[in-house]
């Protein structure tokens, strides 16, 4: 399996997963003409992708639906609520054959792949981390949400590769230059995952299967890379599992083995 962070962060987010040939992205915060340079740079063939999951309509992760709608025959994976929601925002139109409706702790079957979305506590309309297992491997991207619940626990067990939210150190955006509102709105239970957070459920879902840790979605104002790495090793202790950081405008290319 290979696992790409394409773009991470608030100005746009974009994950890939690729096994036998076949490519799905999770979210499509990053446009098209940046995308084919970061697929070129990282040598992922453009033409292995086959659809995209969405995990929720808030700009940084739609911002290139339109676009791929119209650019590309990929597909679309999204519960209603959150397609009610992204179709809105962009005046579009998903067609029926376009789209794969997704529930909430339902797997998918995409051309074999199992695409599992689950809940997350976050301030959009039905907002989902996914969970895909393809090929033998199971891996998830879980960010944008506001503290860590026993559901995104349970379904993040037994993964070989996680990607997972560092958003913030707390006393950095306590301090830091936003407006008292946004602040209080990251830090809510429906906002964005801290440092100590992170590592708080990243001790909960350790097995001997995790192979690699992505930290994904890094505030640049309010997070420091080397805080937010130095709360992962915390809670990896002595497991082996590989410490990565997902950036806004590096792409990260790992190749995960079977165990
Ligand atoms: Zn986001
Ligand atoms: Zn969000």
């Amino acid at each position: 399996m290979r696992y790409l962070s394409l773009a991470s962060g608030s100005k746009g987010n974009c994950h890939a997963c690729s096994v036998g040939g076949r490519t799905l992205l999770i979210d499509a915060g990053l446009n098209l003409k940046q995308l084919k340079l970061r697929c070129e740079a990282t040598g992922l063939p453009f033409d292995s992708i086959g659809a995209v999951a969405i995990t929720h309509e808030h700009s940084d992760h739609i911002g290139a639906v339109g676009v791929m709608l119209r650019r590309t025959p990929w597909a679309f994976a999204m519960t209603p609520a959150t397609k009610r929601a992204v179709e809105a925002i962009h005046a579009i139109e998903i067609p029926d054959a376009r789209w794969l409706r997704a529930e909430a702790g339902h797997a998918l079957d995409w051309e074999g792949w199992s695409l599992r979305p689950f809940n997350l506590p976050h301030d959009a309309e039905d907002p989902v981390a996914w969970r895909v297992e393809a090929g033998g491997f199971a891996m998830a991207v879980v960010t944008d949400l506001g503290h860590p619940t026993a559901l995104v626990a349970d379904h993040c067990q037994g993964l070989d590769l996680l990607a997972l939210e560092a958003n913030h150190d707390v006393e950095m955006l306590r301090e830091g230059a936003y407006p008292p509102l946004l602040k209080a709105r990251i830090l809510s239970r429906v906002g964005h995952l801290s440092n100590e957070s992170m590592g708080e459920l990243l001790q909960r879902v350790l097995s001997p299967r995790l192979q690699a840790v992505v930290l994904a979605h890094l505030s640049e104002q309010n997070n420091d890379p080397e805080l937010a790495a130095g709360a992962a090793r915390l809670a990896l202790g002595s497991h082996g599992a590989a410490l990565h950081l997902a950036t806004q405008r590096e792409p990260l290319s790992l190749s995960i083995a079977s165990a």
